[in-house]
């Protein structure tokens, strides 16, 4: 972490403090539906309103175009606000004079939330004009949004050039974790990327078989690779015009001496749906009107035998169609078993990437990992070894 500034670094007491921090969490008519978000910056937040900062929120919600009502932050400012325990005081604009009044209005201590940065299109075009007139308001930048850090937007990465800019304890901690876990890991290092399809994590893949010693396919995208070794499979989800793809990865995979894992059994239905009929079957045995929808005992036995002897464990995507009984049975197998070894401090094991929280969280074991990402783009742009603008911007020149 010696690369970037931190809140260590920072001297707040009494200043503006510009604090980007991810808002967008899940509504349901009207109220937040789901607050670990929201949650996850309060550490920031408390530490700098406790060291008298006046600590002003910038964030964006959705996707408006142009100012517009229904994508408003201020629900969730008052979300926030129970949250905290501590008001949280809400201004229309995110520049400007209704801006300025309210940042001028504040207490040290206070905290704000300035509206959605999204209502002004110089928040995505990074638009000079539009930092200078956020900068107007803050004398510091802290960025505690590393979800949103894949990004070079105005209040993303602009900022951090024309403020001194500082990583927050949400954004710190994320950086060290992933940083723990794939660039000086602990080896030997096992990937676990499962989901839907191939097509979405082609460059996630061929990124990690250069970095990882065990690399576990899971989920519909294993069907694509089974097909490639010449495994029938039936009509499940694969893609069949990936199958070349697939057999280039393999081949990526043995060159830098990748071991790659897949299924050794599967479970198997007819229909796509909660309860349906199912059975378990040795992957040679895909009959022509059933689909694959988990991953078997015995390929749970083995991945958990995997981790076992590992050090450090990524894991994006499940291994089955996890929402649907009892085709969880994969996924909540092995992550129960990767909580356990992380929470005895046996593995370093970090997870991220939208349905990979749900599924953990679906397992009950979110909590045991090492480190839970809930970035969902800027996760997997890491996993792919892309440059973070975000997280760039933060780094000490
Ligand atoms: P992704 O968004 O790529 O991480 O994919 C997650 C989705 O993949 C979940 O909604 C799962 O239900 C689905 N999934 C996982 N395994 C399978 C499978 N064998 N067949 C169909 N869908 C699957």
């Amino acid at each position: 972490m010696t690369a970037f500034h931190t809140l260590d670094d920072a001297q707040v007491a009494g200043k503006r403090v510009l604090v980007r921090v991810d808002l967008n969490v899940p509504m349901d008519q009207g109220r937040v539906s789901d607050a670990t978000r929201l949650d996850r910056i309060l550490p920031t937040l408390r530490e700098l309103s406790s060291k008298g900062a006046k600590v002003i929120l910038l964030a964006h919600f959705g996707r408006p175009r142009g100012v517009d009502p229904s994508q408003s932050l201020a629900p969730i400012a008052k979300a926030l606000a129970e949250h905290l325990g501590q008001p949280v005081g809400f201004a229309a604009d995110c520049i400007g004079p209704q801006a300025k009044v309210a940042v001028d209005a504040m207490a040290h201590g206070d905290v704000l939330c300035l509206e959605n940065t999204r209502f002004h299109a110089g928040e995505e075009k990074n638009d000079p004009a539009f930092v200078k007139d956020l900068a107007a308001n803050g004398d510091l930048f802290v960025n505690d949004a590393f979800s949103a850090a894949h990004r070079a937007h105005a209040s993303t990465e602009g900022l951090a050039h024309v403020l001194p800019a500082f990583a927050g304890r949400t954004m710190q901690a994320e950086i060290e974790a992933l940083s723990k876990a794939l660039e000086k890991p602990d080896h030997p290092v096992i990937a676990v990327v499962g989901g839907a399809k191939v097509s979405t994590k082609l460059d996630l893949l061929g990124n990690l078989v250069s970095k990882v010693d065990v690399l576990v396919i899971a989920g519909g995208m294993a069907n694509t690779f089974l097909a490639a070794k010449g495994v029938h499979v039936g009509k499940s989800l694969c893609e069949h015009d990936l199958v070349g793809t697939a057999r280039d990865i393999l081949a990526k995979a043995d060159a830098a001496r990748c071991a790659i894992v897949l299924p050794v059994d599967v479970t198997v239905a007819r229909e796509f749906k909660a309860h349906a009929e199912n059975r378990i079957t040795g992957i040679d045995d895909v009959r022509d009107d059933e689909m694959i929808l988990d991953i078997g005992p015995a390929s749970i036995k083995d991945v958990a035998a995997r981790l076992a002897q590992a050090k450090t464990l990524v894991w994006n995507g499940p291994f089955g169609a996890f929402e649907l009984a009892p085709f969880d049975r994969g996924t909540t197998g092995v992550a129960q078993e990767a909580g356990r070894l992380a929470k005895s401090g046996a593995l370093l094991a970090v997870a991220g990437g939208g349905d990979t929280v749900s599924a953990l969280n679906h397992a009950g074991v979110a909590d045991d990992f090492t480190y839970v990402s809930t970035a969902g783009g800027a996760f997997l742009e890491w996993l792919e070894g892309k440059p973070l603008p975000g997280v760039d911007a933060l780094r000490k020149h």
